[in-house]
């Protein structure tokens, strides 16, 4: 009798679910969990992004689906003010100025911020602050592999403990 409630248990809020995927943008695979196993997050909470979220509700362990995203559901559309102009001089000899160099930029207060090399001018080099998939469409395969209620900590903390979660 428990083994076939267990069985019929679909995704819903507050639950803890295990996910293998694989994220293809334009084409290209960007992140998937065979690279670095399988991701468990609690379920209802917006640890994950919301397209896919919404998607993965009610399903069971051992389905699979494809699912795409919206940039809005995604990262958000690319916010053209997030792009920036800094003089050539700023950047230090060891940074090649190229399309695509990802770049970590810190401010006074030390706060960090990404930045993508979007342009590089004669005497400026034009920075995108925008997240690398903002205003993209995110095509995922998705397979929930894992599923459980959390526990009270969890849900008081609002993330998972224990494997592929927090250690504390
Ligand atoms: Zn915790």
């Amino acid at each position: 009798m428990s083994n076939q409630a267990e069985e019929k248990r679909t995704v819903q809020a507050d639950d803890v679910v295990t996910i293998e995927y694989t994220l293809t943008v334009d084409g290209e695979v960007v992140d998937s969990s065979s690279e670095h196993g399988p991701l468990s997050y609690l379920h209802g909470h917006g640890q994950i992004i919301p397209g896919l979220e919404k998607e993965l509700e009610g399903m069971a362990v051992g389905e699979a689906k494809e699912v795409t995203v919206a940039p809005e559901e995604g990262y958000g559309p690319e916010d053209p003010n997030a792009f920036i102009a800094l003089p050539k001089s700023e950047f230090p000899p060891t940074i090649t100025l190229e399309p695509g160099v990802q770049l970590q930029l810190s401010d006074q207060s030390g706060q960090v911020y990404n930045a993508t090399i979007h342009e590089v001018k004669d005497d400026s080099v034009v920075l995108n602050f925008n997240h690398p998939l903002a205003g993209k469409t995110l095509h995922f395969q998705v397979k929930v592999v894992g599923l459980r209620a959390a526990t009270p900590e969890e849900r008081a903390h609002g993330h998972v403990h224990g494997e592929g979660g927090h250690a504390h």
